[in-house]
């Protein structure tokens, strides 16, 4: 049994600032500081570091922590020592002075996590010497990388279990987001984990709304989406560096802040690229899928996929990636048929054998059948990972907006023999016009006009035609043959709808920008101020931030932020219940933040109601030199009302002279009296021991004097 120290969830409260473990999160804890071993699995931002961090400063001793890259290390080590813990990164960045000084700390007990690559983790001196120290914990984050199952397979991860075997006396942690179970398997035997309990947490991440569009005209969406995000931090992923270029650049000419990042730039652009993104100096990162890795930021609000995934691991991740505060995040799918047409032809040219193909084929498969999907999709992709349900999530656009079906049989026909008209030669697109009566040069050129179904759609808008066509293929009266062109084709039972009048029923294509200006509704007042406010508190942790030289989200979360505009806390006391400030956090911004929230609401806020705005009237005028009498008189209030916001500011840690309110000879006999009366919460009894000769105002003043200086 370790040594505990403190309790973890005072630890979460003083340290974190938080209220509440999230699901599994406490058990874990318990487990690690009763000495056993631990097999987490949560979503990416379901909160593992908790899982590790928290038992490291419960226990005597220091917790090591295992993290593959150098980035995140620092992030974290960053995150913490603003938090107030001291966490050091031992890597191979440091100079050998840097390394000596810290492994000097680390004897003398000031460190409480130590972060090291698994490079450093495996040397057998390094091991050797950890032996000699008070290790409590040995926590191995991305734990998958010791599995040859995944992607990210790591050779060093490999040996980790000369280090867990040499220290087997200690409770050992392995934390991942894959949740595949022989993956899950590989983990625990290849650590050498003894008995680990497994902890499996949903994969629902309950804060990110997700939704599909067609990939027509994707760019306009964007314009459109971004709109309803302004200033929100995203990431746009692209499946070539070309596209993440271009998407960027339009961006730009739209006016937006935004950048690309590719495997092709080098380290040193992609490092600056990471960095602007990471202190909000960068709004939007078009990039590869490589992007996103490597950060820990935490207010990434929206993700966009503007090309099809390769697969639903793969997406889940990367969607992952946003609303890692909790706050909510928005994020949008495009589908095209010619992305699938490009992501089969990287697994059919690939080297890869037969087996590898097939499977990369059905994840393929699988990501279809969440574009395609008629209900719920949070729960297509909690069942790929193995959770299955029947409750909807209430958050993606099939759920908010369940899709309307109408009778599709007769415009069915028309498409089926216009192929067939067509002869089967040509693609999505250009079926599309003929079928509307373009005039295009493609349709002259081809004399496609001369058809006799030329125009017999005209009617029906052309991107919605597009989606009753893509609802055709789902529903396999069509096809797209991929090796000749794209070419559409009927298939044997889309025979059936043109000769044996088989019924096809089709869903109304939603217009997204009804959506859109559902969701702008006619904000009150109030809203718009917080809004507002919102927006300036943004700015002004980031001065902060940068001044201090760390990311504007190790200073508070969005969601902090979110909470101080709806709270606006104007004393210590009510600032320390904000979620997200522990004790650290409080001492080293809460005046900060006060006092200019404080500037805020008397600036800008003139027509809102807000609690305790009158109290911070009251002390700028005070904290200008001016009287009670004269407070009174400027705020057209009774000069008790003044008193009493005076006191109840005091009493609320605010710290202002309170010289001249009371004479301390008066203060005195006050607080003496009350304390004869054995601390009485009643004025009465000290009033009627005072002789009546000392004011109600005045007693509680002296009370609150005397309190705040405890
Ligand atoms: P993961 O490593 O699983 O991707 P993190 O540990 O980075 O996730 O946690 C994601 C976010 O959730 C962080 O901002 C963290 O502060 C927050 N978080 C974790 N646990 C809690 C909790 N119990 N209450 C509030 N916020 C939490
Ligand atoms: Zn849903």
């Amino acid at each position: 049994m370790k040594v505990t120290t403190s309790e973890p969830r005072e630890v979460l409260k003083s340290v974190f600032g938080y209220d509440q473990f999230r699901d599994k999160q406490e058990a874990i804890i318990q487990n690690t500081i009763s000495g056993k071993d631990s097999l987490v699995i949560m979503p990416t931002g379901g909160g593992k570091s908790f899982c590790y961090q928290i038992p490291a400063l419960c226990m005597a001793g220091f917790t090591l922590v295992i993290s593959p890259l150098i980035a995140l290390m620092n992030d974290q080590v960053i995150a913490l020592q603003n938090s107030g813990v001291n966490a050091q990164a031992l890597n191979s960045q440091l100079s050998p002075d840097q390394k000596k000084e810290l492994l000097h700390e680390l004897e003398s007990g000031k460190i409480k996590l130590l972060y090291v690559s698994p490079e450093v983790a495996v040397q057998q001196n390094f091991i050797n010497y950890l032996a000699t120290l008070p290790v409590n914990l040995i926590a191995v984050d991305e734990a998958h990388c010791v599995s040859v199952w995944g992607n990210d397979f790591r050779p060093e991860y490999a040996q980790l279990d000369r280090l867990i075997s040499k220290l087997s006396n200690v409770p050992h942690m392995a934390l991942t987001a894959t949740a595949d179970s022989a993956t899950q398997k590989d983990i625990a035997e290849r650590l050498g984990l003894k008995n680990p309990q497994h902890y499996l947490s949903s994969f629902e991440r309950g804060n990110i709304s997700s939704s599909v569009l067609p990939g027509q005209g994707r760019m306009k969406e964007i314009l459109n989406f971004l709109s309803a995000h302004p200033n929100e931090a995203g990431i746009i992923y692209t499946l070539s560096r070309k596209s993440a270029e271009q998407v960027a650049l339009k961006l730009q000419q739209e006016g937006y802040n935004a950048d690309f990042y590719h495997g092709r730039m080098t380290a040193e652009a992609r490092n600056s690229v990471q960095n602007d993104f990471k202190n909000d100096d960068v709004q939007i990162v078009c990039a590869t899928i490589a992007f996103g890795m490597g950060i820990d930021k935490s207010n990434i609000r929206w993700v966009i996929h503007y090309n099809l995934p390769k697969n639903l691991e793969g997406y889940y991740q990367e969607i992952g990636r946003s609303g890692r505060d909790g706050s909510p995040a928005e994020t949008l799918l495009f589908f095209s048929y010619g992305d699938v047409t490009i992501l089969r032809s990287f697994i059919e040219d690939s080297d890869a054998d037969p087996t590898f193909k097939a499977v990369q084929r059905a994840k393929l498969d699988r990501i279809l059948e969440y574009c395609q999907a008629t209900s719920c999709r949070t729960n297509v992709v909690l069942s790929y990972f193995g959770e299955h349900r029947e409750k909807q999530c209430g958050r993606c656009d099939i759920c908010r907006n369940p899709p309307k079906k109408i009778d599709g049989t007769l415009l069915s026909q028309k498409v089926l023999s216009g192929i067939k008209r067509l002869k089967e030669a040509v693609p999505i697109t250009t079926l599309v016009n003929v079928m509307r009566g373009a005039q295009n040069q493609e349709v002259l050129e081809n004399n496609y006009h001369q058809i006799k179904t030329y125009g017999a759609l005209k009617d029906v808008a052309y991107f919605d035609l597009f989606q009753y066509i893509t609802q055709l293929i789902n529903q396999g009266f069509l096809e797209i043959d991929y090796t000749s062109h794209n070419h559409l084709k009927v298939t044997s039972i889309g025979k059936t709808v043109l000769f044996e009048g088989k019924t096809v029923e089709l869903t109304i294509p939603v217009d997204k920008k009804d959506q859109d200006l559902d969701k702008k509704k006619k904000q009150d007042k109030k809203v718009e101020f917080e809004d507002s406010l919102f927006e300036a508190l943004r700015s002004y942790r980031k001065k902060l931030a940068k001044a201090q030289g760390v990311p504007a989200y190790a200073v508070f979360t969005d969601k902090s932020l979110q909470e101080i505009a709806a709270e606006k806390p104007m004393t210590m006391g009510a600032f320390s219940a904000i979620s997200g400030v522990g004790d650290a956090k409080l001492k080293k911004y809460g005046r900060l933040f006060i006092d200019y929230l404080q500037d805020q609401v008397i600036k800008t806020g003139k027509d809102v109601n807000v609690k305790g705005k009158t109290f911070v009237e009251t002390l700028q005028l005070y904290n200008q030199g001016k009287s009670i009498e004269e407070i009174a008189k400027a705020r057209n209030l009774n000069k008790s009302t003044i008193f009493s916001h005076i006191t109840s500011l005091i009493e609320n840690g605010e710290p202002l002279s309170h010289e001249g309110l009371v004479n301390s000879d008066i203060k005195d006999l006050v607080v003496n009296t009350w304390k004869e009366l054995k601390e009485t919460g009643e004025l009465k009894p000290i009033f009627d021991a005072l002789k009546e000769k000392v004011s109600y105002d005045l007693i509680k003043l002296s009370l609150a004097i005397h309190r705040s200086s405890l």
